[in-house]
């Protein structure tokens, strides 16, 4: 199914930067598309209160703060379609992007994706997801209280959710791969300075235990092959994100993570007419407002790419016919 319709814009992705571009691209005139993802809404969907976003001093909760968004874009004009992107072409003009056979139009396109949870690929761990397994300490550590819990990971993200989960929990341990960690100087002297954190190095989960919840972990010696179970309530995984990048990384200049390259100072891809904004290009800071932030500046780029087209489309036609 096509339509002959040429978008002036389509939003790839409904998070704070897909809806943030969606509200400058309508307030623009250029009545969006947004293509917003069956699971609309993005990572803040699995967030409970979000306490840093400015605007909002007793706080909000995440899905409410993304239907904010969601209706802010809607009242002046952005149009929804509330699935996932398939397939895209961006080789040629108008560029193309479809859901399943239902093909969509457009002069340029914002690429507002996101970044997704890294898993740690056990069965286990699937079959125990929401019972136990999380990948969001901010989310679920309210449900540990007095409760053991494990943080696989040695990064930045580990060690803050591994303090943060002492709040709530009584004991926590860290299970890294290495004996080194990834993880910058502070976090690290900040989670070894609290006594409620436990480490174990060189060893990774092997099996989540437990029938309808998680009751503990059996973890593998990288250097020997032991393993051996610990019980313990819940486990957090914190090992990093990857972009959603899939159905552009054939197109796209892209980092070896896979995160989409931007000229600096710009949301402009290799391509032009293509813009990147959210965390589908910002692996450092993954922030709600860093993305919202982008996403202004992917429409505030489109409309001028949009401008500066037009003005030669103008400039042609007034040209004398030789
Ligand atoms: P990261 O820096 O990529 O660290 C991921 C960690 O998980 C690494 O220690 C890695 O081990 C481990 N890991 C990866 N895959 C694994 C697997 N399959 N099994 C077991 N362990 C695995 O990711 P991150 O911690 O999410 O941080 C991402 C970025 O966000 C960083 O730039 C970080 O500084 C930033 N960040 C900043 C803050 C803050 O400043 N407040 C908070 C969170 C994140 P190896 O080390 O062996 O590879």
């Amino acid at each position: 199914m096509s339509s002959n319709e040429v978008r002036e814009v389509i939003i790839i992705g409904g998070g704070p930067a897909g809806y943030t571009a969606a509200l400058y691209a309508a307030r623009a005139n250029l009545q969006p598309l947004v293509i917003e993802g069956f699971n609309w809404g993005g990572q803040l969907m699995i967030t409970s209160d979000v306490e840093n976003y400015p605007g909002y001093p007793e706080g909000i909760m995440g899905p409410e703060m993304m239907q904010d968004f969601r209706r802010q874009a809607e009242r002046f004009g952005a149009e929804f379609v509330t699935d996932d992107v398939t397939r895209v072409d961006v080789s040629e003009r108008p560029f193309r992007v479809w859901v399943e056979d239902e093909e969509h139009r457009a002069q340029t396109v914002i690429i507002a994706t996101g970044a997704s949870a890294r898993q740690l690929g056990l069965e286990s761990e699937v079959k125990l997801q929401g019972r136990g397994v999380s990948y969001c300490a901010t989310c679920d550590a309210a449900f540990f209280p007095q409760k053991h819990v494990v943080v696989v990971g040695g990064g930045d993200s580990a060690m803050e959710e591994a303090t943060f989960l002492t709040r709530f929990a009584s004991k926590v341990t860290i299970v890294h791969r290495r004996e080194e960690f990834r993880a910058s100087q502070i976090m690290l002297d900040r989670a070894r300075a609290n006594e409620k954190i436990e480490w174990i190095t060189n060893a990774v989960v092997d099996e989540v235990l437990g029938d309808g919840h998680v009751t503990g972990v059996r973890l593998r010696d990288v250097n020997t092959d032991e393993t051996w179970e610990i019980e313990a309530d819940g486990l957090f995984a914190a090992i990093g994100h990857d972009p959603n990048t899939g159905l552009f990384l054939d197109q796209l200049d892209h980092d070896e993570a896979g995160y989409l390259i931007t000229k600096p100072g710009s949301t402009e891809t290799n391509i032009p007419g293509v813009f990147a904004v959210g965390d589908v290009v910002d692996h450092v800071y993954r922030q709600a407002i860093t993305a919202a932030g982008t996403g202004s500046m992917g429409a505030l780029d489109a409309e001028r790419y949009l401008a500066a087209q037009q003005g030669h489309v103008m400039a042609a036609e007034a040209a004398p016919r030789v």
